[in-house]
């Protein structure tokens, strides 16, 4: 007798090849066994998941989920994770050596979503979104503090975040990333580096993009991480439309790639990455309190919340409403990323860029029970990228059920547009 049976679905793992509909068993929160056809008898509960996708449960590699601490920045982590169908996200540079311990307890330990993080290189880790810019220079970062993090904190520290944007250029040069590239050294982490403007260049003097970008990639490393190569800010992948020579070089060398989609997403800029031959590793949605808010019916960088599900072919109404993880799935697929390599983004690939392969990531007997169950529905959509710009795709994605641990969540996050939630 099993406690859950997840009936019928098409249950797609990259990790394992799996592509076909098959019944997952679960007992006491792990995954107990797959098959073609477990009898309904044998089960306490049956999900039915027929015609839907059955997914190792998703995983958003960039959140800002570190609530009341990093201010309105910072998003309940349950909204992010296991209410808009995602089982673990990943905090990318909201604690820091001097508050991973709250972190700890306060946002992950009480969370039914599975949290991690990326810890912040800078002490002052990512108060109210990185908004003072002085507390970010090379004085800010203590190797030693980082080593002791994550030698208490093996499970819940994954990698360490850094900035190499034009603004922290204009003030320190590459000092903050070569102190944070010792911690990774010392600590064998890989490093995430936001590219793209943040902070404004000093006394607004411009810096040369391309000097900044050909200084960081001699300084990573295999399975470091470069963030937001789709960005529609200055000192990112893509400049007059061309990829940077040394990024492609970077890619080659084994240096990994993050989306981060945030309000950074432009979609021309995606079109040249790809076009250029290079398909990023992983998703993140990079949600946070200040590109989606949850309370109303806000107009985000060019984004809003439809609160009735849109018309299928309505070009005045794009369909975007504060994003998601799955919507940003939909997005990878319109510009031109197949499914399941869309799905190894949040799953297989995300795994292994937190070093966790080995138990996250994939749907396997004796695998904890995280499991997310998707609607994929084809029609004619209008999405909107970061700066407001219209693009068409032709595949959506709806959390149906989410699995964390063997217990049950539906989608009624308040990032999730109403008719979705109404739905549930
Ligand atoms: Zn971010």
């Amino acid at each position: 007798m099993f406690e859950t049976i997840i009936k019928g679905g098409r249950v797609l793992d990259p990790a394992t090849g799996h592509d076909g509909i098959a019944d997952i068993a679960v007992n006491r929160g792990k995954i107990v066994a797959i098959d073609k056809n477990l009898s309904a008898k044998q089960g306490k509960k049956i999900v039915d998941a027929k015609g839907h996708l059955v997914l190792p449960g998703l995983i958003d590699t960039h959140g800002h989920i570190f609530e009341h601490v990093s201010g309105e920045f910072g998003l309940n982590p349950d909204a992010v994770g296991v209410y808009s169908g995602v089982t673990s996200v990943c905090d990318q540079g909201g604690p820091s050596p001097l508050t991973v311990g709250g972190f700890k307890k306060f946002i992950a330990e009480p969370a039914r979503t599975d949290v991690r993080c990326f810890l912040s290189s800078y002490l002052a880790g990512g108060l109210y979104g990185h908004k003072y810019v002085d507390l970010y220079g090379p004085v800010g970062i203590d190797v030693g503090a980082i080593e002791q993090s994550y030698a208490e904190n093996p499970d819940l520290i994954c990698g360490l975040k850094i900035h190499a944007e034009p603004g922290g250029y204009s003030r320190w040069g590459m000092k903050s990333l070569k102190k944070a590239k010792k911690a990774s050294k010392a600590t064998g982490l890989p490093l995430y580096i936001h590219l793209g403007t943040l902070w404004p260049e000093k006394n607004g003097k411009a810096v040369d993009v391309k000097k900044l970008v050909k200084e960081i990639v001699p300084l990573l490393g295999e399975g470091d991480i470069l963030a937001h190569p789709f960005t529609r800010h200055d000192g990112g992948f893509v400049s007059r439309g061309k990829v940077h020579p040394v990024l492609l070089e970077a890619v080659n060398r084994g240096i990994k790639l993050d989306v981060g989609r945030g309000s950074h997403f432009s979609y021309e800029n995606a079109v040249a990455v790809m076009e250029a031959g290079i398909i990023p590793d992983t998703l993140g949605a990079d949600l946070h309190g200040y590109n989606a808010r949850a309370e109303s019916a806000y107009n985000v960088n060019g984004q809003f919340r439809p609160e009735e599900e849109p018309a299928e072919v309505d070009d005045s109404v794009p369909f975007s409403p504060t994003f998601s993880l799955v919507h940003c799935m939909a997005e990878m697929m319109a510009i031109g990323i197949p499914l399941a390599q869309v799905v190894a983004m949040v799953t297989s690939n995300a795994s292994a860029m937190m070093g966790k392969s080995d138990s996250m990531g994939s749907l396997q007997p004796g695998r904890t029970a995280d499991i997310s169950i998707l609607k994929m529905t084809s029609g004619r959509y209008t999405f909107a990228d970061g700066a407001g710009v219209n693009f068409r795709g032709t595949r959506r994605f709806t959390p149906v059920t989410t699995m964390r641990k063997g217990r049950l969540y539906e989608p009624v996050s308040d990032l999730l547009p109403a008719w979705i939630r109404q739905a549930a």
